[in-house]
């Protein structure tokens, strides 16, 4: 593992949700939501979280932030606001920090959801929404809070006037203005950015992805970009997870994921974008069959049902999630002897 400027490290991830039946409620089952995953986010860099609905990206973004408890692994984050004299930082596990470090550590870990719509509360103003993570910690009132929020405010392109109005009389794209507005409020290293562009007009995502990466290089933020689609985290992700029924399935830099892929998923999941781009000049591929239930994932490995270079060994034997080289890691039986078509070349 290289140790240079890591911010969060993640181990053996696992978020299980119990499966009840009956009056009382017993365990039968359980969603294997995110299936043990590693991956770790350096300083300053955009780590891009892509796969189809219901693999676990949301799952996984929560359970980093523990907005919903792990089941079990390790989220290592390195807090330079937490660090001690003499310290570059804090090393703190997010799974078993305490109330109170947990308190500070919100400050440090925030999240732009999904939805604009429904993720602000539509009976406060602007300036409340937007002021209330600074009321919460104690952090700034009165007139220094209603600075603080114009700030912001101008920060992502909203008037300061704006502070006195309600979610509801604004557009999609200013909606999620807010939101971004709210997570920079306690000035975080991580925001977790779940879909963030996903529910708003085409011709207003790239507004706001724009708007993520000027913040970026303004407030040198980290991002966790969650996106279910590869063309929407190909110009914002430096590196790119893949996640297929709550694993990893590949992840590399956003280069080498493009040009030399490794895993048959990514490459049936690139030739599915269904833009128009010139750089997505590829075969399509069908992805057959549906998604099988993170309840009852496949045996071997949980793709090979659906994969069109599956062999024996694949219905068998789960493959192990290893590094090829050059941290472009992968998990598939025959990442190295494959040869699958790029999007574009080198
Ligand atoms: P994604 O964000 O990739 O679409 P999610 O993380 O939302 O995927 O969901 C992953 C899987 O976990 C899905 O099968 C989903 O139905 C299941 N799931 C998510 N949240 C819960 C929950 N609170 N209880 C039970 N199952 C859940
Ligand atoms: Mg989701």
């Amino acid at each position: 593992m290289p140790a240079d400027n890591i911010l969060l490290d993640v181990k053996g991830l696992q978020k299980y949700f119990p499966v009840r039946k009956g009056v009382f409620r017993r365990t039968v089952a359980h969603v294997k939501a995110v299936d043990r995953i590693d991956m770790f986010i350096r300083e300053g860099e955009t780590l891009g979280l892509v796969g189809e609905s219901g693999c676990g990206k949301t799952t996984a973004g929560r359970s980093i932030l523990r907005l919903i408890e792990p089941t079990a692994g390790e989220i290592i984050f390195r807090s330079k606001k937490l660090a001690s004299s003499g310290e570059d930082y804090k090393e703190v596990n997010v799974v078993t920090a305490h109330r109170k470090m947990m308190k500070m550590l919100r400050r440090e870990m925030q999240i732009i959801f999904q939805d604009p719509y429904s993720s602000l509360n539509p009976r406060m103003t602007v300036g409340a929404i937007v002021g209330e993570p600074l009321l919460v910690h104690g952090l700034a009132k009165g007139a220094e809070r209603e600075d603080r929020v114009k700030a912001l405010l101008a920060a992502v392109g909203l008037k300061p006037d704006h502070m006195k109005r309600y979610p509801h009389e604004f557009s999609g794209g200013q909606r999620q203005r807010i939101g971004v507005a709210r997570a920079l409020a306690l000035d975080p290293q991580l925001i977790v950015c779940d879909e963030p562009v996903s529910a708003l007009d085409v011709s207003i995502q790239a507004q706001v992805i724009n708007l993520l990466e000027d913040l970026q290089g303004e407030f040198g933020l980290t991002y966790l970009f969650i996106a279910h689609d590869l063309s929407v985290v190909k110009h914002i992700a430096d590196r790119v997870a893949v996640m297929y029924l709550g694993k990893i399935a590949e992840l590399a830099t956003t280069e080498d994921l493009f040009t030399t892929p490794k895993h048959p998923y990514t490459e049936a999941l690139m030739s599915a974008v269904p833009v128009p781009d010139p750089d997505w000049n590829v075969e399509r591929i069908l992805l057959e069959g549906d998604v099988p239930s993170p309840v009852a994932p496949p045996s071997g490995c949980y793709f090979h049902p659906r994969c069109h270079y599956a062999k024996d060994i694949c219905k068998t034997d789960a493959p192990v999630y290893r590094d090829l080289g050059d941290l472009h890691f992968v998990t598939c039986h025959f990442a190295d002897s494959l040869s699958l078509q790029p999007i574009r070349s080198k």
